[in-house]
């Protein structure tokens, strides 16, 4: 028996090792065919990248990659990430090359070099049908404006005076902000905007006639990265031969306009700029970060204190006598402790004003107010278990020895039992505090500018992520710290014996 555990037990040690070998090989052997460059991109702007229903990418920019690769001798090996992140990506040497819809920009340029360009594209403003009023760019003066992170649209969007932006992650997210009624307009590439209106998931919004802008499309690399040469090679083919005419006529329907071979002339040959130094590049951003820390604390302290109340009253539920009542709490917890923040938060910022617009009510949300909610509404799940806890806790003999004395049910709770029983939760309360002031950050993602939104604008325009991001993790430390310094002094003033 022990013989036979010991066979099989080697037995996978052995196909283990098998499968690392031929892994091995064919990685060795992918090398020895052809070069494999790791090209990055962010699959959310059809009909440029975008998933298939399969899981699968597809798009112009795909076809125009896998087709270069074709020509010149290589192959792609295509990497997720969002578009803030590619120049990033690029300078760390994690992708050897993107293709995202990226416009060719002198200020881009001086990071990263660019191929010759391969699309011709421009910005344009999107607006609700029914709109007359926005029709240039100056009509947009002191309006709502949404925009993807990080682009030439967001770019754009912030030299309008006065104009509140609301960048987003993704162009998607910044055109649904649009249908929901959030924001005046939205200034995106021209043709993605209307491939989503042609498609028909967008509706109800058009595009205002006038581009903004002429831009061109093209591959970065890192800054003269020796690809370059293979991928400008590969492109010219392909523009040659017609191959990038049928692929733009597959996607476009129309005959492709020429191309310039560069975007622009650079005013010097690329190099790396002489860089800021990192202390420089942090106390540049510390002023911008500390207001979006102020931020932060706001929207953690009324989070908190709605998470409290409704906490509260949910693990007092929990304790009920009434059978549906303690389901009812069970089935809150269950869901908002079981279901992601995240996924909470598009729920209540994007699903709940598409529902009732659906229903034909006219809702908008305030953002600070749906922050708030989807916060509290979780942190109040947890906090309910807490207060749960907290009150079982205490011996059933106090509430005896309370109701002997002649309080009835709700004095027994708020006199004898809760008192004791908070000084319980405080230590768990303080847990729930610090992770909630960390899940703030995730209301970036509905374009509200708390610190960690700040410090990934400041990455959009600087480049400088590690940084940055640094910086950003100081302040929540600092404020994290101090978090819990006040909870230790709580819980001591609140303790009778050390008081
Ligand atoms: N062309 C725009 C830019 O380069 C947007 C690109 C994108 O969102 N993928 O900024």
């Amino acid at each position: 028996m022990v013989k036979y555990r010991r066979s099989n037990w080697l037995n996978r040690l052995l196909l283990g090792l098998g499968c690392l070998v031929l892994i091995l090989i064919t990685q060795v052997s992918d090398a020895t065919t052809g070069k494999t460059l790791i090209v990055a991109t962010e699959p959310v702007f059809p009909p440029f990248e975008f998933q298939s229903l399969g899981g699968g990418l597809q798009g112009f920019d795909i076809d125009v990659v896998n087709a270069i690769g074709q020509a010149a001798g290589f192959q792609v090996k295509y990497q997720s990430i969002p578009f803030d992140g590619i120049i990033p990506a690029l300078k760390a040497g994690t992708a050897d090359a993107a293709v995202s819809a990226m416009t060719i920009t002198p200020e881009r340029a001086k990071v990263v070099s660019f191929s010759r360009p391969y699309f011709k594209a421009g910005l344009a403003i999107a607006v609700a049908k029914d709109n007359e009023t926005v029709k240039t760019l100056d009509d947009l003066q002191g309006k709502a404006i949404a925009a993807q992170i990080g682009t030439t649209g967001a770019a754009m969007a912030q030299k309008i005076p006065d104009a509140k932006v609301r960048t987003f992650d993704s162009a998607v997210l910044a055109l649904q902000e649009l249908s929901n009624g959030n924001v005046e307009a939205v200034i995106n590439d021209a043709p993605v905007t209307q491939y989503a209106i042609k498609t028909g998931n967008l509706q109800d919004v058009r595009v205002v006639s006038q581009l903004l802008t002429e831009e061109y499309y093209g591959i970065p690399t890192a800054l003269n990265s020796p690809n370059l040469e293979l991928i400008n090679r590969g492109l010219t083919t392909i523009l040659e031969n017609g191959t990038y005419a049928q692929i733009y006529r597959k996607w476009f329907g129309t005959d492709p306009p020429p191309l310039p071979t560069s975007a622009f002339t650079p005013s010097a040959s690329a190099t790396e700029p002489a860089s800021l130094e990192a202390l420089k590049v942090i106390t540049n951003a510390l002023p911008t970060l500390l207001a979006g820390a102020v931020i932060t604390l706001q929207l953690t302290a009324v989070s908190v204190l709605f998470g409290l109340i409704l906490g509260s009253l949910i693990g007092i539920a929990r304790l009920s006598k009434t059978l549906p009542l303690r389901w009812a709490a069970r089935a809150y917890i269950d869901f908002f402790r079981g279901t992601p923040l995240l996924v909470q938060i598009f729920m209540v910022y994007f699903g709940i004003p598409a529902v009732l617009k659906g229903a034909g009510i006219a809702f908008s949300f305030d953002r600070f107010a749906a922050a708030v909610l989807a916060l509290s509404l979780n942190s109040a799940a947890y906090i309910a278990e807490i207060v749960r806890g907290g009150i079982q806790s205490i011996e059933a003999g106090q509430s005896e020895a309370a109701q002997s004395l002649g309080l009835d049910a709700v004095q027994t709770m708020r006199y004898v039992i809760f008192p004791q029983a908070f000084r319980r939760m405080l230590p768990p309360l303080g847990n729930e505090f610090i992770s909630l002031l960390k899940d703030t950050s995730l209301v970036a993602v509905i374009g509200f500018e708390e610190l960690f939104r700040r410090g990934q604008l400041i990455v959009a325009e600087n480049y400088r992520p590690f940084e940055i991001y640094a910086a950003v993790a100081f302040v929540y430390l600092v404020l994290t710290l101090l978090s819990s310094q006040f909870f230790t002094r709580l819980e001591r003033w609140m303790d009778p014996v050390k008081r």
